[in-house]
Formats: C-alpha cells, structure tokens, sequence
C-alpha cells in the first residue's frame, strides 16, 4: 500500500489536526515524526483520516522511550502493524500512531524454536521455519500482516492459529520496560487476546516440530493456491470482516431453518451467513461486500476513482449485520478492529 501513488487519498483527507502543545517534548527518533499522516497510506483497505502524529521507531529503545513518554503526559499511543486488520475511522486518529520500522524485525531459529520481533512480517516468520525444516506455522504465509498484529489478533487459517505452539512472549509495557510472559498469560481466544492496557508485543518464540522442507512448501502452496482461488486478492480490503459463528441453542434452529447443515458447538462460516442473507455483491457508497467471498468487504471505490469511506464502511456493516439478524437470525461481530474519530464534517 505504502508504495502506490497517493492520489487516491486527496479525496478522503479532508481533516487535519492541530500540532500538539507536546509535539517538542516527544523523545528523539531517528525517523523523526510525521504530522496529519494519512492513514489510508497505511492500511491494506485504504481507509482512514489522518493520524495527529506519526511514528516510525526503529529499536527497542524507541519504542521503549515513546511508549513511556505517551503514558506519562496521557497522550493515546496506537500500533499500527502492516493495517491489514484495522479500519481507521474518516477523521482520523488523536495523539500518536506508531508503526514499527525495519530494525524491530529479527527472526532468529534456535534448534527447535523461532523467536521472531513483532516488527517481522508473518509470511517472513514461516518462511524462516520453512527454511529451518520446522513445522506448525505454515498457516502464516498467507496472512499479509506483522506478528505484533498476529499476536494481538491470534490471527490464524487452515487449521492453524498464531498462539498454537507459542511458548514465550515478550511486551513494552506503559512504563517501557520490556517483561517476559508464559504465552497464556494473554488469554488466546478465537481472533483475539487480553494483555494489560498501554502494553504492547515486542516479540514471541514458538516451539515447533521437525518437519520435511518440501511438505511444509507443498502446505504453503496449496494455502496461497486456495487463498488466491477464493479471496478477491486484486481488491483492497480487511480480510474477513466478520467472525466465524458459533453454533449455540439460540442460533441452531434459525440456522437450519435457511438450510445450513450445522450442528451444536460448529464454527460456521460467516460468509455462509451473509449469503443466506442475500448480501453478496452489495454496496454502500464506495464499500461492497464482495462478489468472490461475502465475508470479505472490499474498497470498490479506491478501484474505480470514486473514493470511499470509512463511515461507508461502517454503514455496509450495520446493513449487512441487521438483515442477517432480521433474516438469519444470527447476531454477527465484527473480526475488523476499529479505530479513530468519526469526521465532523461527514
Ligand atoms: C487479504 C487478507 C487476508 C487475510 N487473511 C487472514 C487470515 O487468514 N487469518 C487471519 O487471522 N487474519 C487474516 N487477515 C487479517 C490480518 O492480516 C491479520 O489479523 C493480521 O495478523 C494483522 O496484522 P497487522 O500487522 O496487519 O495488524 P494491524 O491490522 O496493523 O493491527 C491489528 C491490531 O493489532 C494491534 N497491534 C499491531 N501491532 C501490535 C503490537 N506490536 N502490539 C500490540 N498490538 C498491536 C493494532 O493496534 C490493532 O488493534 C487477512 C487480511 C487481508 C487483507
């Protein structure tokens, strides 16, 4: 995204913040810091309003020092791994947006274990494992994200999931001090975890199992194969939007009234859902549900020159959600974090 021509954002960067009475006293970075950055630049849906303040620390002690000053003068501090989870709201994001820079992304293999910095791309962490002969994060390859997003998403697909096999984690914490935590001190559940608030992933280890080089390829493969054959891949977007459903006594009868074949305790396919409910192709201003796999909502109007919004992003979504209440009778949440202001002017 970072690399394409910013015309598209001319359109939805309307809103500019202030410069901050604390802009001076930020600590030293050797990037320096950006103002009104846009955030669209910075996440794979293309969406999102400026950020008040942008960073890019590139060590542990930037980030050390950035994330106690912002906790000490009470300025909101937000990561920003490779936005491909995250929908940044038209007005854009008060205090300080950080993304960790190239100098935060070791991936290091030792016998059996891959530790790997959150600054590292996921698909580089598998590929390393790959490499390594070691097996169990495969699923990675395909999941255009950084660890620090896949850890704080437990991000996962084809039967795998980030805190499988994670041994150790490691966080900046408010102050800046850097602690080693057991993996379950998170609380992994589906597509998310719990860590104290103003505490951030620095990095993980995963103990994984021996396995042939070719048969972790042949996984990857067939993962990318599947992906490109079923996922609007060509279009901006979140990936999925919505959460898997799960199966319970308040949903099963509505469930097998619209003929899906489900049972007790299944994690039924959201896309499944939102077909049921005759949302497929549909499209609010610039935001559609996509044609190739309705779980997915694509930036229809990044492509075709119109512009979107975040705010039609967000409207599609209530559309989408009351029909499959009114029509499926399932309540949807939403998979897609959502940061930032609304746009006054909107
Ligand atoms: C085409 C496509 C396919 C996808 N397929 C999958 C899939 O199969 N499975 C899946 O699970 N996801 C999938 N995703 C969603 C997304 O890629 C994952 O959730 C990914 O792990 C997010 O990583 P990120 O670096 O982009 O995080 P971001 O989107 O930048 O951030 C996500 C959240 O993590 C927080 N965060 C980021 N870094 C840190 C940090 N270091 N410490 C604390 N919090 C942090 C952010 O503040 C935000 O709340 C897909 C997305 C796309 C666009």
């Amino acid at each position: 995204v970072q690399d394409e021509p910013y015309d598209f954002l001319q359109s939805i960067c309307l809103m500019m913040w202030p410069t901050p009475d604390w802009m001076d006293a930020l600590p030293k970075l050797a990037n320096g810091y950006g103002q009104n950055e846009p955030l669209a630049a910075h996440t794979t849906m293309r969406i999102g309003g400026p950020a008040q303040v942008w960073a890019e620390p590139q060590n542990w002690d930037e980030v050390a020092q950035l994330t106690a000053f912002c906790h000490a003068q009470g300025i909101p501090l937000t990561w920003v791994g490779k936005g491909s989870n995250l929908m940044v709201r038209d007005g854009g994001l008060k205090g300080v947006a950080a993304h960790l820079a190239k100098g935060t992304d070791k991936i290091e293999v030792n016998g059996n274990r891959i530790y790997a910095e959150a600054g590292a791309a996921s698909g580089s962490v598998a590929r390393a494992a790959r490499e390594a002969g070691l097996g169990g994060i495969a699923f990675l390859c395909g999941i255009p994200g950084a660890i620090g997003g896949a850890l704080r998403m437990n991000a996962g697909a084809y039967g795998g999931e980030t805190f499988e096999n994670l041994k150790r984690v490691w966080f900046v914490t408010e102050t800046g001090e850097t602690v080693e935590k057991e993996a379950s001190f998170c609380k992994p559940r589906y597509r998310g975890t719990e860590i104290p608030e103003g505490w951030m992933y620095k990095a993980a280890e995963w103990e994984l199992t021996p396995q042939d080089k070719n048969e972790i390829l042949a996984k990857m493969q067939e993962i990318n194969r599947a992906r490109s054959t079923t996922q609007p891949l060509s279009m901006p977007s979140s990936g999925s939007w919505f959460k898997n459903v799960i199966v319970t006594n308040d949903n099963i009868d509505s469930l097998l009234k619209k003929n899906l074949q489900v049972k007790h305790g299944d994690k039924l396919n959201a896309w499944k859902v939102v077909d049921a409910a005759g949302c497929r192709g549909h499209r609010v201003g610039g935001a559609q549900v996509s044609t190739v796999h309705c779980n997915f909502f694509v930036n229809i109007g990044a492509v075709n020159g119109e512009g979107a919004k975040a705010a039609d992003f967000e409207s599609l979504s209530q559309f989408v959600e009351a029909q499959v209440q009114a029509k499926v009778g399932v309540a949807l949440e939403r998979e897609v974090r959502w940061v930032g202001e609304d746009d006054s002017e909107s």
